[in-house]
């Protein structure tokens, strides 16, 4: 099957990386669900690329019953979710020694068992239909750390982990995994930064002469998850690793 006749459902797709990739899946063709929480944004999505097929659902991805009813929506539409796009994450990073339980809490809800939630929810149907694929966006740190991202990384250790788990568990069942593991992306991440002195730090360093080899554009990461999709069905690229050419 072609990536034109594929079911996709986008987690985390209304800005950045996922509203990339949801521009350049609805331009081959791909049958979209998109979702997310900032239902204006799907909208705008949708209203950019008339035509398309995109169902637009609403949903917290820490809230496990939101995840499910973004899948049944799938159904009742499509009959089928070939790719599970599990992407929603935030970044509220701080030091350790602030003791931000309230950040912790956030990123462990979103960025761990939000996947977890987009997991359970497509696996019943992939068994079902003996083929599926899920994506799960980790990160350049969820290999290696950075002062001050130790619970951020944490997260991105954990949903490798994950996606290990699920390769070695459900390859007899013909289900792909993808770890895809980004360096630094231009979205609108740094805003969940609540810290102002970092936030703003990493936002003043894009501007310095030479950010250009120091950051990606997310229509760049969306063409590589379009490759990964489209591969033959006894081939998957488990891990992606896309660092921007001068980041360390
Ligand atoms: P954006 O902030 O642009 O996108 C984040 C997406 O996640 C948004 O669509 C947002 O939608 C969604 N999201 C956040 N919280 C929730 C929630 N509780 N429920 C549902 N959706 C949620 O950033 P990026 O595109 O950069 O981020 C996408 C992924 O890429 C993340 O997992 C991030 O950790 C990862 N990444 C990013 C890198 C970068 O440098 N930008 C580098 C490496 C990895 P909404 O707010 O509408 O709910």
């Amino acid at each position: 099957m072609s990536l034109k006749d594929k079911v996709v459902v986008i987690m985390g797709a209304s800005s950045g990386i996922g509203a990339a990739t949801a521009k350049l899946l609805a331009e081959k063709g791909a049958k979209l669900t998109i979702s997310a929480r900032r239902m204006n944004r799907l909208e705008e999505i949708q209203k950019s690329n008339v035509g398309a097929d995109i169902l637009a659902v609403e949903a917290d991805v820490s809230k496990a019953d939101e995840v499910q009813n973004v899948i049944d929506k799938t159904m009742e539409k499509y009959g089928r979710v070939d790719v599970m796009f599990n992407n929603a994450g935030i970044m509220p990073v701080n030091n350790l020694s602030e003791v931000a339980r309230q950040e912790w809490n956030q990123m462990l809800d979103v960025n761990v068992k939000g996947v977890l939630n987009g997991i359970a929810s497509v696996l019943p149907i992939m068994r079902e239909q003996k083929s599926g694929h899920v994506i799960t966006t980790s990160s350049v740190l969820g290999y290696e750390l950075l002062p001050g991202f130790a619970t951020y990384s944490g997260t991105k250790f954990a949903v490798r982990a994950i996606m290990e788990g699920l390769r070695q568990e459900e390859r007899g069942n013909n289900i792909k995994t993808t770890i895809l593991a980004p360096g630094t992306v231009n979205t609108e991440l740094v805003d969940s930064i609540n810290n102002d002195e970092v936030r703003e730090g990493l936002k003043a360093a894009r501007k310095q002469p030479g950010a250009e080899m120091m950051g990606m554009d997310p229509e760049e990461i969306a063409s590589a998850v379009a490759f990964v999709i489209d591969t033959p069905a006894n081939m998957a690229v488990n891990e992606m690793i896309i660092r921007p050419t001068g980041q360390e």
